[in-house]
């Protein structure tokens, strides 16, 4: 009997221990012996109803570079120091925890000051020495600031909140964010038209507007910039700079220029049949500019449609340029080549405009709205116009002012020498049967007055 109680004990002991062990798994990180993420959603759903302080999710500035470049086990090397210098260096936290990677979030009770936190992060980044040699790592920090107008009531939300403030430190190269209450609302919009794009450009919730560009000194309309129109069925209309924007930034940019690239040249080869002909100038971003194949394919699409060159013209903004300027300039040139226009747009809202733009192949300069929209009544944006145009036209380049809204406008650009104005005060971008419409009318009646005012 003796000998069977012994072994019922010991059998529930190694039971007993390894259940501690499972749980203990279950709830650590293997590398660092932090908890692990499940662990840390558990500790904050036991706090969450009276929490406060700070939470705060640290992040390790380029681990997946740092990664290939010592390897992965120095990598993991460090990870475990980096975790055990948070765990010394934070005495009053009430939580550590290792989330995924390079990942971890802290809650400090009551919250840590900023400075404090400073100094933290200061001592935090010291070197580590790894197999002899120093590796300096940086860190970005969320915060979730949980004093008492911060409301949220699940724990998901609340971590999304950290990785929302560590996105923003991301975005914006600071070191530390904070979450700001409305936030999330932007972050859930923004992944919602990420999402959906896709969606949309197949299901035909976009379509294209064509906004005139009028010669001034000709009195005549020559083509259009085509700008795209998204209304969403639950968003409704979304303004083109914010999903272009995420588009760009999500890496799905060539969709949309693919999807604008294909509407124009139908709509162009439909004008054609109708025995219109004029230039539409399309817009294109960065990520376009470093494909050399584009030029081509675009060439080729053009003569597939029986259209001219000169049907078509791009649109390129001086950031896009500088993004990657010798990739871009040599593609750039190959549009050149095969001739079709270039216009550099938002012209004045970059850095080096004048240094650079002579080494441009482009044939035309858009001056920016922010100059022109005031150019009656402030002296400087008139000055800054004028030798705007000046300096433009002196590298032989043709010059638009856009965002005119005032007869005014036309007559003080006109005057400056300006070739071409794009402004509601001829006409705000029109779906392509009002646009046609209006061109036809615009040129008809100006060859009229032209031919009034010619003396017989
Ligand atoms: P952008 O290329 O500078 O286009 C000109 C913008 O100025 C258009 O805004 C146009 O509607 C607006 N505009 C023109 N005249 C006036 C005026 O007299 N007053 C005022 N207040 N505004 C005027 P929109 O259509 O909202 O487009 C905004 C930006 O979104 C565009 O700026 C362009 O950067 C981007 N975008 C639009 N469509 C496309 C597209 O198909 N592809 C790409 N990559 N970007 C596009
Ligand atoms: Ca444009
Ligand atoms: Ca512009």
């Amino acid at each position: 009997l003796q000998v069977l109680a012994n072994t019922l004990s010991i059998m529930r002991e190694n039971i007993e221990s390894r259940e501690n062990d499972l749980v203990y798994q279950s709830q650590h990180d293997n590398l660092t012996g932090l908890y692990n993420r499940l662990a840390a959603k558990q500790q904050l759903s036991l706090l969450l109803s009276k929490m406060h302080g700070s939470l705060v999710m640290i992040d390790i500035k380029n681990f997946r570079h740092l990664n290939n470049i010592i390897g992965f086990a120095n990598a993991d090397d460090l990870l475990v120091l980096f975790a055990s210098r948070l765990e010394s260096l934070s005495p009053t936290a009430q939580l550590i925890s290792r989330l995924d990677g390079d990942s971890f979030l802290l809650l400090f009770q009551p919250s840590i000051p900023l400075e404090k936190l400073d100094n933290y992060l200061r001592q935090l980044t010291n070197p580590f020495s790894i197999q002899g040699s120093k590796i300096s790592v940086n860190v970005r920090v969320g915060i979730v600031d949980l004093s008492s107008d911060y409301d949220c009531n699940d724990i998901d939300t609340l971590i999304r909140h950290a990785e929302i403030a560590l996105n923003q430190a991301r975005v914006e190269s600071l070191g530390i964010a904070t979450y700001q209450q409305g936030e999330d609302e932007r972050y859930l919009r923004e992944l919602m038209i990420i999402r959906d794009l896709p969606i949309a450009l197949a299901q035909g919730q976009l379509h294209l507007v064509f906004q005139p560009k009028v010669n001034i000194q000709s009195n005549h309309c020559h083509g259009a910039e085509t700008l795209i129109r998204w209304q969403h069925p639950e968003l409704g209309f979304i303004p083109p700079d914010e999903f272009i924007r995420l588009a760009e930034n999500s890496g799905n940019i060539s969709m949309i220029s693919d999807w604008v690239l294909n509407t124009t040249i139908k709509q162009l080869a439909q004008w054609q049949l109708q025995g219109i002909s004029l230039t539409v100038a399309i817009n294109l971003s960065a990520h376009d500019l470093t494909n050399p194949q584009l030029p081509l394919d675009i060439e080729q699409l053009l003569i597939s449609n029986h259209l001219p060159i000169n049907a078509l013209s791009i649109e390129v903004t001086e950031g896009a340029v500088m993004k990657d300027a010798q990739t871009v300039i040599a593609v750039l040139q190959q549009f050149r080549n095969i001739g079709l226009a270039i216009a550099i747009d938002d012209f004045g809202t970059g850095h080096s405009s004048l240094a650079y733009l002579k080494l441009l192949p482009v044939n035309e300069v858009k001056i920016d709205r922010s100059f022109i929209k005031d150019i009656h009544t402030d002296a400087t944006d008139l000055m800054i116009v004028d030798s705007s145009i000046r300096l433009i036209k002196g590298l032989n380049l043709s010059v638009v002012a856009e965002g005119v809204e005032s007869v005014e406008g036309i007559n003080i650009l006109r005057g400056l020498n300006c070739d071409i104005i794009q402004g509601y005060v001829y006409s705000k971008p029109l779906k392509a049967d009002d646009f046609i419409v209006w061109f036809q009318q615009f040129n008809q009646s100006n060859i009229q007055t032209l031919s009034k005012d010619t003396p017989h």
